[in-house]
């Protein structure tokens, strides 16, 4: 069986991004760029899966976006990708078209599992991976802390609100990872120099037959109210005082 992992190009973790003078977006130019960290562990859980001996034959890393994209699949085959694509384009490209673009790749590459982020830290949408399980009409179980894997279903702990649930879905199916699923290898030096001489296609969204026009205009984006200074309290009592007098929220 195939394992399909979508990884997007997201500026890095650590990065503190401000907003363009003009309000039209944020200031991305020349900020260190990653793969989107839940996408990460998307394809630590392919390869563990892969590793486990079982039916896992093959794993597939996608992104979509610009040329630099294929840094991030680079990344992905040195994890433990055997294989990646790249569909190119410079153009702004929201979860829909992400999403519809995916589903021209499951159509040909017929994976029995899609394992890929909760969500983007960029856009923080959470969208691609359920709209992508709509499309395709397949299972889905959203924010994924552990999985495991038989011939012809998955059974998906899920983290939710009340605490976890466990559902079994039969494949073909869509996973998205959330954060405790597992901590992704440290990628070595071997494994990346071995992962230059994987294959990487590029292919254009034209070549997939798929409109990826935005549908959804961004009108203003702006910083958050600046937050005023804290005070250090010596204790309790004033703690409370400040509370009932100052505050006046008991
Ligand atoms: P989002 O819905 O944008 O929060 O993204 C959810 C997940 O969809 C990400 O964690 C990725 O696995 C996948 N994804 C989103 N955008 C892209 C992209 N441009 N290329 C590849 N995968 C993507």
């Amino acid at each position: 069986m195939k394992i399909l992992v979508p990884v997007k190009r997201v500026v890095d973790y650590n990065i503190k991004v401000r907003v363009k003078s003009d309000g039209s977006g944020m200031d991305i130019a020349n900020v260190k760029m990653s793969m989107n960290p839940f996408d990460e562990i998307a394809i630590e859980e392919a390869v563990r899966l892969k590793e486990k001996g079982g039916s896992v034959t093959e794993i597939v890393a996608v992104s979509c976006g610009v040329a630099q994209s294929q840094e991030t699949l680079r990344t992905a085959l040195a994890i433990g990708a055997d294989r990646a694509i790249l569909v190119e384009t410079a153009e702004e490209l929201q979860p829909l078209a992400v999403a519809k673009l995916l589903k021209a790749l499951v159509d040909k590459e017929q994976p029995g599992l899609v394992i890929m982020g909760k969500q983007a830290i960029d856009d923080d949408a959470n969208q691609t991976g359920q709209m992508l399980a709509a499309l395709a009409d397949c299972a889905q179980a959203t924010f994924a802390s552990k999985v495991e894997l038989a011939a012809d279903a998955v059974t998906v702990t899920r983290e939710v609100d009340g605490g976890l649930e466990t559902d079994t879905l039969t494949l073909p199916a869509v996973i998205t990872t959330d954060l405790r699923l597992n901590e992704p290898r440290y990628v070595t030096l071997p494994n990346i120099m071995k992962a230059k001489k994987k294959q990487l296609d590029v292919v254009k969204p034209e070549d997939l037959g798929v409109d990826i026009a935005p549908r959804l205009k961004t009108l203003k984006v702006a910083e958050p109210a600046a937050r005023k200074a804290g005070v250090v309290v010596p204790d309790v009592a004033t703690l409370v005082e400040k509370l009932k007098n100052e505050a006046k929220v008991i």
